[in-house]
């Protein structure tokens, strides 16, 4: 009687946990050498703020994405609920830190400095207490951040910008010679930020991309192709202190939309990660068909920049395609192309080049 009585406590406890529609989608991004690719999203916001959702229901979306890895970052200075929801910046981490356990997902203590343009928002993570960083001086948030070890990463740069205005302004160099911020948000939502993103290259900052989801998710998100943006983290493990060691060295690329963008020797290692070229291959006299099979999610467009090879190359995620290859009478071939969708700095490619042998 007892064990059973047991049993339906489990049972019941275990129900709870389970999100409405107990589903996760994998997001297939591989990992690569001697890391593991976490995909997070570091940057959304609850009724705490000005979302829309209680903090759990963040914890449920992020899981039935295939994230790995989230924090909530609420305004500190900006809270349209408040009526409603008191002022408690711990408050979301707490109520979600249980739920996020519970589906393996790993929940980052995070805020949201809010301030007027400029210098904008930041956000500042692995905090943690928020409390002290709502103080009125912006220079003594950031150093308040600063005395928790937090990493502050600036936020959607170019959001209140005009085209074509330079909206790095003073102050966030500033905060840059300070050495106040690791990282630059280069793309939010579905916006990237071109100059932010040459601004994190020539100061080595870590690139970020998130969603910064306010409204419930969408069940189109489900999908692979509306997924949100998101940071992919290359950690040596799957911990907390595992994603602040990546971060800090700045080993990160930003997934969004059907686009990668990171530094080269990453993004080269994801393409290969992802890409199987397989035997045997189709010869007739002066060309080979090999047969090129794409297991990420990621369709990967190619254009040729040497002198041999289809002019264009596309990998449809999760496909094998027939590539035909011109060869010389020895079977080989010099190829070199661009990746147009993995991005190493505003609008460059991945170049790639190999000599190809068909034995
Ligand atoms: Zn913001
Ligand atoms: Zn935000």
């Amino acid at each position: 009687m007892r064990k059973t009585g047991l049993w339906v406590t489990w049972l019941t406890l275990f129900l709870l946990v389970l999100p409405v529609s107990a589903q996760r989608r994998e997001i297939r991004i591989p990992d690569i050498a001697g890391y593991k690719t976490l995909k997070c999203d570091l940057h959304m916001h609850t009724v705490f703020s000005d979302g829309l959702v209680w903090p759990t229901v963040r914890v449920d979306e992020a899981w039935r994405e295939g994230l790995d890895v989230i924090s909530i970052t609420d305004h500190i200075e900006y809270q349209p609920h408040k009526t409603d929801v008191p002022t408690n910046h711990n408050r979301p981490y707490d109520i979600a830190a249980g739920r996020a356990a519970g589906l393996g997902l790993l929940l980052i203590r995070g805020t949201e400095i809010t301030r007027d343009t400029p210098p904008g928002h930041f956000n500042a993570i692995f905090l943690n207490d928020i409390n002290p960083l709502d103080t009125k001086e912006f220079f003594d948030v950031l150093q308040a951040a600063k005395a928790q070890e937090a990493f502050v990463f600036w936020n959607h740069p170019g959001w209140k910008a005009k085209a074509g205005e330079n909206y790095i302004a003073d102050i966030n160099e500033k905060v840059r010679e300070k050495g106040l911020i690791q990282g630059v948000e280069i793309v939010n939502g579905r916006s990237y930020y071109a100059d932010a993103h040459a601004w994190a290259l020539k100061h080595n900052f870590t690139l970020m991309g998130n969603s910064d989801i306010h409204s419930p998710a969408d069940n189109d998100q489900m999908q692979r192709e509306n997924h949100r943006t998101m940071t992919l983290v290359f950690a040596r493990g799957k911990t907390i202190e595992a994603v602040r060691e990546a971060l800090l060295r700045g080993r990160t690329a930003v997934y969004f939309g059907n686009t990668i963008i990171g530094k080269s020797d990453f993004l080269e290692e994801l393409f290969e990660a992802s890409i199987h070229v397989q035997k045997p291959y189709v010869r007739d006299k002066n060309t080979v068909s090999v047969l090129v099979t794409n297991e990420s999610d990621i369709d990967f467009e190619l254009q040729r920049t040497g002198k041999v090879g289809p002019t264009t190359i596309t990998f449809p995620a999760g496909r094998s395609t027939f590539v035909k290859i011109p060869v010389d009478k020895d079977g080989r071939a010099e190829l070199a192309y661009t990746v147009t969708n993995l991005w190493t700095a505003p609008g460059k490619g991945l170049s790639l080049s190999t000599n190809f042998y068909a034995e």
